[in-house]
């Protein structure tokens, strides 16, 4: 398929039906506020799984190590391929669970870290780099389990599986981590007790000198809740993207959301009362308007729950979108609005004039999260980089 940036006459800020704009002055300014709560030597990586949460992986990474993060976190193995292949240098952990003789031989290649789970994982890993003749021993990270039942070895056997890998040829132990399941909620009930499991494991290795050289448990919401669980390492993703993971979390640093979501209107005409709008005609209307089509639909991630009730900006007004969203295209109703003409741009999230509609606004109304709202921009949105000026935190506030 052939891309714009093949075809720069293409080039989608001058054309283009839809896309992405993800602002690098914020992406800077968020891992900088990170960067500010943290001691020198606590490592801030930069979690860019799942294409840097819809932003684009190998740009996001680039800038949010160029602005102070060392590290780099990704799900699976082709995501972390994809920032080698970029050039970039920096350790990446890959989070995931990693099995396959054929990932393992491309970790090893492209030094990606694995994260391992058990034992017999570890083994797996030590047999294959063998087999592979390996000439150098693989960073691995040790994960363990204390409250979330995803991945990860029973916290109160840490010590054997510590000890089981540390002998284990070409494997380096680089770290021990876990996961928090519950940092983002007020409650502190589960997070304290996960927190003092992980702080018995570490007890139990020290006592065993069996203690890896660097620990990390936190996520967004753990690094911005509290100081004692940043230990010597935290995993941000939510809040590098500019989005805070609760509304109590809010008020510790200034975060400014990075990605913006535009699209061009591409048809407008006037219809009478009556007319039923879109699939189904979910929606009729009931005075004569002015409908415009716009170049996005639910296959770009605008979400088809949204129908009839996702707003837009366009010049500094508000639109309604009415009728079911298509898969590549929606309708908006601008009978208020004054002169707008094909070409016109959109903006669906981001700031216009005094209106602000963020990825939270949308996860509320649609009964998800943030996080699966910034994921649903898919690959047919090209991602557009830009510097734009920082709003003021005080207009930062009044979002989502
Ligand atoms: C995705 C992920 C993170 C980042 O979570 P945010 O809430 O987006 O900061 C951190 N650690 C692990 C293991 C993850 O899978």
């Amino acid at each position: 398929m052939l891309s714009w940036e093949q075809t720069p006459s293409l080039e989608p800020m001058r054309c283009c039906r839809a896309w992405v704009e993800i602002n690098l002055a914020a992406l800077k300014h968020n891992v900088q506020q990170f960067r500010s709560l943290l001691p020198a030597a606590t490592q801030l990586m930069a979690v860019v799984k799942a294409n840097a949460y819809g932003h684009g992986a190998v740009t996001v990474a680039q800038t949010a190590l160029q602005a102070g993060a060392s590290w780099l976190g990704v799900a699976t193995v082709p995501e972390g391929i994809e920032l080698r292949a970029a050039g970039l240098q920096a350790p990446i952990l890959v989070m995931g669970a990693v099995n396959s003789t054929a990932e393992i031989e491309a970790m090893a290649h492209w030094r990606l870290q694995p994260t391992l789970v058990s034992p017999k994982q570890a083994l797996v890993f030590s047999e294959t780099l063998a087999q592979m003749a390996a000439t150098r021993p693989l960073e691995v990270h040790l994960k363990i389990d204390t409250g979330m039942a995803r991945l990860g070895y029973p916290w109160a056997e840490a010590v054997d599986f510590v000890r089981f890998v540390q002998p284990l040829p070409h494997l380096t132990i680089a770290s021990l981590y876990s996961h928090l399941a519950t940092a983002d909620e007020p409650d502190r009930t589960v997070l304290q007790q996960q927190q003092q499991r992980f702080n018995t494991a570490i007890a139990a290795l020290h006592q065993q000198r069996l203690l890896p050289p660097r620990l990390h448990l936190a996520n967004t919401a753990a690094t911005l809740a509290d100081s004692a669980l940043h230990y010597d390492q935290v995993r941000v993703g939510l809040g590098l993207y500019g989005l805070y993971p609760a509304p109590h979390l809010r008020h510790r640093i200034d975060l400014q959301p990075v990605m913006q979501v535009k699209a061009r209107i591409t048809h407008i005409q006037a219809v009478p009362a009556g007319t039923g709008v879109s699939y189904g005609h979910k929606y009729v209307c009931d005075r004569p308007m002015r409908l415009a089509v716009v170049g996005i639909g639910y296959a770009d991630g605008v979400p088809r729950a949204l129908s009839n009730r996702l707003q837009v900006m366009i010049q500094g007004h508000l639109a309604q979108q009415v009728g079911t969203i298509t898969m590549d295209q929606l309708m908006l109703d601008v009978t208020h609005i004054p002169h707008l003409q094909a070409g016109d741009v959109v903006t669906l999230l981001g700031c216009d004039g005094q209106h602000t509609i963020g990825p939270d606004d949308w996860a509320t109304m649609t009964n998800t999260i943030s996080w699966e709202i910034l994921c649903g921009f898919k690959h047919r949105l090209p991602r557009i980089a830009v510097e734009r000026p920082l709003s003021t935190p005080a207009t930062a506030q009044s979002q989502g």
